[in-house]
């Protein structure tokens, strides 16, 4: 069977793009390896109605949902490698399994990459977390800490002293910072502090103290560490598409590549603040676009 579509990532942009093409009445394939990124928080914020919900109910609903139009297929796989035949793709999972279809979307997401401190990975998604967006509320005027390497850093500590006045800003002996930008933090009573990390210290989740190298402790109940992104499979780069300069891969506003056919969506298509409710928008455009794709092809 050749499907009209295959969906690669079942997280809410893959999922919103098989709720719309399930209801045109288009055979989908909708292929997930269960690995969503946001596994490791209790609670999701910001999608209206489902503000609080945790990440496993969204995915219930979500997949109960999508699941009830007939020609929609969920495989529960991996797959391995993409290839683009004269017209349309296959794909093969991990059992060797091959999948082909007329559209190919990669709703495969995005993987973070954390700077390298010990005693991060299990305070992460309880008192330290990456997007304010989604958990500043929960850590509003608190001792927090936020900690980047990246050039974004002093947007990243304007943005946070909306939520807490009682900040200590960190580079890690990484992050540029000019003279200007330090007194512009200090000025508002943000500290800074240059130095390498040595380590997060907490307890059941809890930060309590952040342990720099020269040995300075300072207690801080929580925080953003603001990671890089990378894409989390090489589909599209091996398919032969552009890349954003910041690690997303080009498309147009409908989510279309410049490989015919080929569409990429969600967080790996525009890297930056990521939200459920932008994944799950650019599902559903996506998915209009390619019935429409396809009912020209067929009047043809
Ligand atoms: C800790 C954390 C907390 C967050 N909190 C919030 C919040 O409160 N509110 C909010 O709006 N956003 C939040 N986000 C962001 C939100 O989770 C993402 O923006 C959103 O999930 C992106 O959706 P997506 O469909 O593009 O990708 P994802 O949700 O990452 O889904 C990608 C899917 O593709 C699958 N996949 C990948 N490769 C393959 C393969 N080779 N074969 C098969 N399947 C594959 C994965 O298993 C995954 O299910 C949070 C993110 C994190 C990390």
């Amino acid at each position: 069977m050749v499907y009209d579509c295959a969906i690669i990532g079942g997280g809410p942009a893959g999922l919103n793009a098989a709720l719309v093409l399930g209801r045109a009445r288009r055979s989908i394939a909708l292929i997930d390896n269960n690995r969503p990124r946001n596994a490791v928080t209790h609670a999701s914020h910001g999608f209206i109605t489902r503000d609080g919900i945790t990440p496993s109910e969204f995915r219930r609903i979500a997949y109960e949902e999508v699941l009830r139009y007939p020609s929609v297929d969920h495989l529960q796989t991996e797959i391995v490698s993409v290839r683009k035949l004269e017209s349309g793709f296959e794909l093969l999972d991990s059992s060797d399994v091959r999948v082909q279809a007329r559209k190919l979307i990669l709703a495969t997401g995005v993987k973070e990459i954390f700077p390298d401190i010990e005693g991060f990975y299990p305070l992460y998604g309880k008192s330290l977390f990456n997007c304010p967006y989604c958990d500043g509320w929960e850590l509003r005027d608190q001792p927090l800490v936020v900690v980047s390497e990246l050039p974004t850093f002093f947007h990243s500590a304007k943005l946070l002293f909306n939520w807490s006045k009682d900040l200590v800003v960190c580079t890690n002996g990484r992050a540029p910072l000019t003279d200007e930008q330090k007194k512009q933090l200090q000025a508002k009573g943000i500290v800074v502090m240059e130095q390498r990390i040595a380590a997060f210290v907490g307890q059941n989740g809890r930060l309590e103290h952040v342990r720099f190298a020269d040995g300075t402790e300072i207690p801080r109940a929580g925080g953003f560490v603001i990671p890089r992104f990378v894409q989390s499979v090489p589909f599209a780069e091996q398919l032969g598409c552009e890349t954003t300069p910041i690690g997303g891969i080009a498309t147009d506003e409908w989510g279309q590549t410049h490989i015919p056919g080929l569409f990429v969506i969600g967080d790996a298509a525009y890297i930056g603040p990521s939200q459920l409710v932008l994944a799950a928008a650019s599902g559903s455009r996506v998915a209009m676009r390619i019935n429409t794709d396809l009912s020209d092809e067929e009047f043809e």
